[in-house]
């Protein structure tokens, strides 16, 4: 609160004599939000709210902030500064939901980023470039009619593929 010489002045602080049945000419501070005029001890604006307001508010973040309100010492009920409390308060709200979505799209771009790495990517193994190579080999020796060997590599490839299973 800026106290310069235009905001103050003398006369009866209105929460004084409605709180404190106090009527006595005090030093005044002008409410920057609604202007009317109080004693230091008043001079700092509070929500306009009632008990039960408060009980049937739903969101506990709000909650919480309107019971501290409520137990303020001093201050002055200020619907100016109420009005601009909600506002700000509900604009706050919405950026909160804003980011939040945010955050919840980003999260499922990394599950679908994770799920299209899940695809495995074919690879050539040892295994299918040992039963490539058999293959040729058996084919060869067959043409060429060396029944042995072809048998030796036939055994050879049925125990590369129990053995890289
Ligand atoms: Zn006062
Ligand atoms: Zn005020």
């Amino acid at each position: 609160m800026e106290n310069s010489n235009e905001n103050i002045k003398f006369g009866i602080c209105p929460e004084c004599k409605i709180r404190e049945d106090d009527s006595s000419e005090k030093k005044l501070y002008q409410c920057s939000y609604c202007k009317g005029w109080f004693c230091e001890k008043h001079v700092e604006p509070k929500l306009v709210i009632t008990w039960s307001a408060i009980e049937r508010t739903r969101n506990p973040f709000l909650k919480e902030k309107l019971y501290e309100e409520w137990r303020k010492e001093g201050h002055h009920p200020c619907s100016v500064w109420t009005m601009q409390y909600f506002e700000s308060f509900e604009i706050k709200e919405k950026e909160e939901r804003e980011k939040f979505l945010k955050a919840l799209d980003k999260i499922e771009e990394i599950n679908l980023y994770d799920k299209s790495s899940e695809v495995p990517k074919r690879k050539i193994s040892f295994k299918d470039i040992a039963i490539i190579l058999m293959l040729i080999l058996l084919i060869y020796f067959i043409a060429v009619r060396n029944i042995t060997i072809s048998i030796f590599i036939l055994l050879f490839l049925a125990l590369i593929i129990v053995i890289f299973r």
